[in-house]
């Protein structure tokens, strides 16, 4: 496969348009163009949302008295056959994948995915991907397709990952309520302050929107993957920046170093809400590819049992790392509330309790 992969995700908000009501046929039949003429030079995977906002458009009144399960496995054939009409008039040959959570943590089952991927992108087929919706449990599927689209992104391999949204891109603010609010171009460090900035302007222009954007831009660059967040409403933004112009903003991948395949798995299959807070001793050796030590702990948050994956973090409260972990929940909790000196610490827990094979670490 010699042709750069690119995945690109569209929102409910920017299917919908501006009615917010019906699907904008102006929109998806301009970007279905945008597909066509791209695929000849590009590997495109399109990660589309809809399936529940297409259950509510099927089902009318009846929808406001259903769950989202149930929305989305009515609305998922009505958005995947308006995008099998729209690739079959331009000859494209399209597939679907549905993705569930829990399929990534299984190994195996990540390889299969990716496996399916390679496939057809090397037949020239086109992939489209949702949430398996029908399937997933409220709160334990991806939670929006933010998540699933950095998914998408790595197990298609992809080098770009375009989110087509509303907005313009990132802002310092609410530019609809703040005048004051700075565009970002580009931005080569997802820290707390901007993480910040988000939150800060949550109730309107975030509401989880640009928050889980961030969340998911972190994982794609550290993934090697270039993010783009651009205004999809803007029929013309995609080929203009295919074209090489600059739009909206861009978070350029981390660093050349190329994660294992076992490393991306352990940043795909993360499941878990179990933390472990680390001292900035700790912090130190992950950075520098060692294992995380009993000693380095200072508090454990959630319930997990060996082999879980959990969510290491800094003293800060940022997320630094994950990996799998080798003792109980129960067992490190105990033992750090008993033994406070780093002695015995260490001759309870002789162990590695995440070893460096087993830790990603988030740049
Ligand atoms: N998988 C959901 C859908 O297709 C995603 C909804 C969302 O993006 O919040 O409707």
């Amino acid at each position: 496969m010699n042709k750069e992969v690119i995945t690109i995700k569209i929102g409910s908000n920017a299917l919908l348009g501006e009615s917010g009501k019906n699907f904008d046929t102006d929109i998806i039949t301009h970007l279905l163009d945008d597909i066509y003429k791209w695929r000849k030079q590009y590997h495109i995977v399109l990660v589309s949302s809809g399936a529940v906002a297409a259950g509510r458009i099927v089902l009318q009144k009846t929808a406001d008295t259903l769950d989202r399960s149930t929305l989305a496995a009515v609305g998922q054939m009505h958005l995947i056959d308006m995008y099998y009409r729209l690739c079959v008039e331009r000859d494209i040959v399209p597939s679907q994948i549905l993705i569930s959570r829990e399929h990534l943590t299984v190994r195996e089952n990540y390889a299969h995915i990716r496996h399916t991927f390679q496939e057809l992108l090397h037949h020239d087929i086109f992939p489209i991907v949702n949430e398996n919706d029908a399937v997933a449990l409220q709160g334990g599927g991806f939670g929006d397709n933010d998540a699933l689209a950095v998914y998408a992104a790595i197990l298609s391999r992809s080098d770009r990952l375009i989110f087509l949204t509303n907005l313009d891109g990132l802002y310092t603010a609410d530019p609809r309520v703040d005048a004051n609010a700075e565009f970002l171009e580009r931005v080569d460090n997802i820290d707390q302050e901007i993480t910040a900035m988000c939150s800060a302007s949550r109730s309107s222009f975030g509401t989880g929107g640009m928050l889980s954007k961030l969340r998911s831009a972190k994982m794609a660059t550290t993934a090697g993957i270039d993010v783009h967040i651009i205004n999809g409403l803007k029929t013309e933004n995609l080929s203009q920046l295919l074209s090489g112009e600059k739009v909206g903003t861009w978070f350029p991948r981390i660093g050349e170093d190329s994660l294992s395949d076992k490393k991306l798995w352990l940043l795909l299959g993360s499941t878990s809400n179990g933390q472990i807070i680390v001292d900035d001793g700790a912090k130190e050796a992950l950075k520098q590819r060692k294992s995380l030590l009993a000693v380095g702990i200072k508090k454990v948050r959630g319930k997990f049992v060996q082999k879980d994956f959990v969510n290491i973090l800094d003293m800060q409260g940022d997320t630094i790392a994950l990996g799998i972990v080798d003792y109980d929940s129960e067992i490190l909790s105990e033992a750090l509330k008993q033994k406070k000196d780093k002695e015995s610490i260490r001759r309870r827990l002789p162990r590695e309790v995440v070893h460096s094979d087993n830790i990603t670490l988030l740049k």
